[in-house]
């Protein structure tokens, strides 16, 4: 598919983009890895910082324009855009902060004159969703910059213009030319990227496809990868959570950026049946009072899907969750106006053989479980090949926080849906993938963990007993 910026809301489309011919991806990877080894990589890692600061200032000061590209581009709702570039600027500044600390060689411990440092690989490919057209990339560029790697970018082909407005921020920033470089790729040149040897790692954010092919392609060539894949994470809700405060959460978790976040709260397992009707009926009457309309006008709370094939997908899974007997409670259609607009959904008695017990749903659709106890509750949620965020709402913050060591996922939430913030580590289990973005341990994904080991001059050898 070509490059293409097709607005959800209206089916227009505004801009499309060629692909880039394999002359101009060759001179691009040219100048990446000359910037890397001429440059970027011999900066300070204050000066990096620097520059990757100013690029979230830049962004601060253009929040409303790049919110209503992303809106433009890919249906989210404005106040969610702002969000999300608050988001990423926070991600940018906090690796502009911290950077230099994490960078800072480590001593050995038991082994004196030996240090571990952290020096950068080179140049690293990465290739980007959708759905957070700039968190996305944010989460890449603030620990791999600020480390020193420089980043080509191979960004999902419906947000075009948020991704060379991210470049365009970058330059403006101070980047040199080949620091961040957006590229509008096709997947066979990605491959070919891979195979380059000037390139050392590859991270993806997308489906299990995507990554399970760009992983295979990294790992023929011995270079390291990172998966962030998709989600289907469980929301327990336990016989003592209160229920309003967890009705709340519940919707937000489910309903933010249209039901199209990877750890989106895909399925609400209520413990109790009593409790489970009062839940049900809660968030009936929460996920039906949202109203769709244009997604840039503020005061809208529902949006449309990314596109019209997001949409069919959406309803194709639907049917086959009813035709399985899952019980449709709320919505199910699509919604009759111009645009990928579909009715919040809730669907309900899904059993272990209905598909949708299994799928990931990436949209408004929530599957509502009711299980007699906590170990039913448990079972349900890792029942997955996925293994993402989770949630769990107690008033017993002892419990939940027990409880949440049995659930399989790389992320668990007490009394909150699964959330992003730039302390936080994100990423996954089982098939949502591996590695971690944000926090020290994102910084520390693509580095040289280098040893340098020192003894004095004229030194006599160690003994046999001691070598490697
Ligand atoms: P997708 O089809 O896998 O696309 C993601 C990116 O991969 C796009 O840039 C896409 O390019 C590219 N791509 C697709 N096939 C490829 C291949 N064979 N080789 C190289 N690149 C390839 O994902 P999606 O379905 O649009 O996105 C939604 C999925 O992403 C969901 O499963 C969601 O849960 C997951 N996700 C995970 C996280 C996380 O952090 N774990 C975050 C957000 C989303 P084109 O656009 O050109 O096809």
């Amino acid at each position: 598919m070509a490059y293409r910026s097709l607005n959800p809301a209206t089916g227009q489309v505004e801009r499309s983009f060629d692909f880039l011919s394999d002359s101009d991806l060759h001179a691009a990877l040219d100048r990446a890895d000359r910037c890397y080894r001429e440059d970027w990589s011999l900066r300070s890692v204050a000066a990096r910082a620097d520059i990757v600061r100013k690029a979230a200032a830049l962004m601060r000061a253009e929040t409303t324009t790049l919110a209503a590209l992303a809106v433009r581009e890919m249906g989210k709702l404005f106040t969610h855009a702002l969000g999300e570039l608050a988001l990423s600027a926070a991600i940018l500044d906090y690796y502009a902060d911290n950077a230099e600390e994490f960078a800072r060689p480590k001593p050995v411990k038991g082994y004196d004159d030996a240090v571990v440092h952290t020096l950068p690989l080179g140049v690293l490919v990465a290739v980007e969703a959708w759905n957070f057209p700039f968190f996305q990339v944010a989460r890449v560029l603030g620990p791999q910059l600020t480390v020193g790697n420089v980043v080509l970018l191979k960004h999902a082909s419906n947000v075009p213009q948020c991704a060379a407005a991210l470049e365009d921020l970058f330059l403006r920033a101070g980047a040199p030319e080949g620091a961040f470089t957006n590229l509008y790729a096709t997947t066979d040149q990605v491959s070919g990227l891979i195979d380059d040897p000037r390139v050392r790692g590859v991270t993806l954010t997308g489906s299990e496809k995507a990554g399970a092919s760009v992983a295979q392609r990294a790992a023929a060539n011995l270079k390291k990868s990172v998966l962030e894949l998709g989600g289907s994470d469980p929301m327990i809700v336990l016989e003592d959570a209160p229920i309003e405060a967890t009705l709340d959460n519940a919707l937000l978790g489910r309903m933010n950026n249209t039901g199209q976040s990877c750890v989106a709260t895909k399925r609400m397992i209520v413990i109790g049946r009593e409790r489970g009707e009062i839940f049900l009926e809660g968030m009936i009457r929460r996920m039906s009072a949202l109203e769709a309309g244009d997604p840039i006008d503020p005061t809208t709370t529902l949006g449309p899907v990314s596109s019209e094939a997001a949409l069919h997908g959406l309803l194709d899974q639907i049917q086959r969750a009813t035709s399985a007997g899952a019980r449709i409670a709320l919505g199910g259609n699509r919604i009759e106006r111009a645009g990928a607009y579909l009715e919040p959904t809730i669907l309900t008695d899904i059993d272990a053989r209905n598909p949708v017990y299994r799928e990931e749903v990436f949209g408004p659709v929530l599957s509502f479980y009711v299980v007699d106890s906590e170990e039913e509750a448990l079972r349900l949620a890792n029942d997955v090949d996925f293994g993402l965020g989770s949630s769990i709402f107690t008033s017993d913050l002892e419990r939940g926080a027990k409880l949440a060591l049995s659930i399989e996922s790389g992320m668990t939430f007490i009394n909150h849906p699964t959330w992003s913030a730039p302390q936080l580590i994100f990423g996954g289990i089982k098939n949502s993938g591996y590695g971690r973005e944000l926090g020290e341990l994102g910084f520390s994904e693509f580095v040289n963990h280098k040893l340098v080991a020192i003894s004095p001059a004229g030194s006599s050898p160690l003994g046999a007993d001691t070598a490697g």
